[in-house]
C-alpha cells in the first residue's frame, strides 16, 4: 500500500512509497484524509521527527480522518473516527494518570512525528484506546479535530489557570490565524467570548464569519486593542509572546501556542514584568499537545461549529489532493490543506 514516507534529519527526502499493510493487532482503519501543518513541513525539511527505532524512515502525518475497516473492540465497520497523537513514555507520573501532554520524561511517542508511524497510509492498526469517535454530521471536517485538539486543551489550561482566582473569561485577543489561531477563536466565540482575531493578512472571512473581531496587525498595532483577560499567541512570534504580557487585564492570562525557534533575543519592557505581572496577578504559560477530553471536547465544539456557521469551517479546508501532490498541500497557505487517501 502507499505511504508518504520521510527520513527525519534528511530535507527533501518526503517520498510517496510502496510499504507493507499492517499485520492486525487493535483496529484496522481505512484512512480518509490527513491535515498537514507546519509539523510535518519542519520534519520534511530535516529539522524535526525521530522514525520508529531499527529504521530510517518514518510515515508522516498526525492530523487523520479514518473510517474503521473492520468489527471489534467495541467499533463498527464504518464509524468515522480520528486517533490521538501523543503516546505514554510508560515510566511517568503524568503519563500513569492518563496526561501524555503533560509527559514528565520526554520520552513519549508520537504518530507521524516521534518514534511512531503517522496516519498517511491507506491502512493503519491503531489501539482502540486511542482513537475518538467522530460523529457523522461532522464528517470529512473531522480532519480538523487534532488541531482543534490543541486549542480544547490550552483554552482548558487557561480557565483552570485563570480560575485560580475570581476571574471572568470576557474578552480574548487570539494572535495569529493559521489553523490554531482560528480554531482557538472558533472555540472561545462558541462560549461567548469577545474575540478578537490579529494577524498580518487584510482580512479573514471564517474569523469574522464567527462574529469575532479580525484585525488587520498592517493597519493596526496591537497595543490599540486595549487589554484582555486572554491571549492566545498562535503567530509564532517570540517578540509577541513576550509583548502579550503587556496585553492582559487584571488577572490575566497569555497562552502561548505558536513555536518560534529562531535563535534570538527579544525585548520585554521591565515595569511589564516586574511590576504589572506581579500587581495585576498575570501569568504568561505555554501548551503543547492534548489528552483524550480535550479530543472529545475538540470533536463536539467542531460539530457545533459545523451547525452555527456551516459553510465557514468547509471553506476553511481549501486544499484536498491525493497523496502524492504532497508538496502542493505543504505549500498552501490558505487555510488547511489535507492528503486525501480515500
Ligand atoms: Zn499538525
Ligand atoms: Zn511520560
Amino acid at each position: 500500500m502507499q505511504a508518504l514516507v520521510t527520513e527525519p534529519g534528511v530535507a527533501h527526502s518526503t517520498r510517496v512509497e510502496e510499504i507493507e499493510p499492517p499485520d492486525g493487532g487493535g483496529v484496522r482503519l481505512r484512512m480518509l484524509e490527513v491535515g498537514v501543518c507546519g509539523t510535518d513541513r519542519e520534519i520534511s525539511e530535516g529539522l524535526f521527527g525521530i522514525p520508529p527505532d531499527g529504521r530510517a524512515t518514518l510515515v508522516l502525518g498526525h492530523e487523520a480522518l479514518a473510517v474503521v475497516d473492520r468489527d471489534g473492540h467495541g467499533f463498527t465497520r464504518g464509524d468515522l473516527v480520528t486517533a490521538t497523537v501523543r503516546r505514554s513514555c510508560g515510566h511517568c507520573l503524568a503519563c500513569g494518570e492518563g496526561a501524555p501532554d503533560s509527559c514528565l520524561t520526554g520520552d513519549y511517542s508520537e504518530r507521524g512525528i516521534t518514534r511512531l508511524d503517522g496516519f498517511a497510509r491507506e491502512l493503519v492498526s491503531e489501539d482502540p484506546a486511542q482513537l475518538i469517535p467522530v460523529p457523522g454530521s461532522l464528517g470529512r471536517l473531522g480532519v480538523l479535530a487534532e488541531p482543534a485538539s490543541i486549542c480544547a486543551r490550552a483554552i482548558r489550561h487557561a480557565r483552570t489557570i485563570g480560575g485560580r482566582q475570581p476571574w471572568e473569561l470576557r474578552r480574548a485577543l487570539v494572535i495569529g490565524a493559521g489553523a490554531i489561531g482560528v480554531l482557538s477563536t472558533v472555540l472561545l466565540r462558541l462560549d461567548g467570548v469577545e474575540v478578537w482575531t490579529a494577524a498580518l493578512e487584510p482580512s479573514n472571512e471564517l474569523v469574522e464569519g464567527t462574529g469575532a473581531h479580525y484585525v488587520s496587525t498592517v493597519d493596526t498595532p496591537l497595543s490599540e486593542l486595549g487589554r484582555f483577560d486572554l491571549v492566545v499567541e498562535a503567530a509564532g512570534s517570540a517578540q509577541l509572546m513576550a509583548a502579550s504580557l503587556g496585553l492582559l487585564r487584571r488577572s490575566g492570562v497569555a497562552c502561548l501556542l505558536g513555536i518560534d525557534p529562531r535563535k534570538q533575543t527579544v525585548e520585554l519592557d521591565g515595569p511589564t514584568l516586574a511590576l504589572d505581572t506581579i500587581l495585576e496577578n498575570r501569568v504568561l504559560f505555554g501548551s503543547v499537545n492534548a489528552q483524550r477530553r480535550d479530543w472529545l471536547a475538540a470533536v463536539a465544539a467542531l460539530d457545533r461549529a459545523r451547525e452555527r456557521w456551516p459553510e465557514a469551517l468547509e471553506r476553511f479546508v481549501g486544499l484536498r489532493v491525493p497523496l502524492d501532490r504532497f508538496a502542493e498541500a505543504f505549500a498552501y497557505r490558505g487555510g488547511k490543506a489535507t492528503l486525501v487517501l480515500s
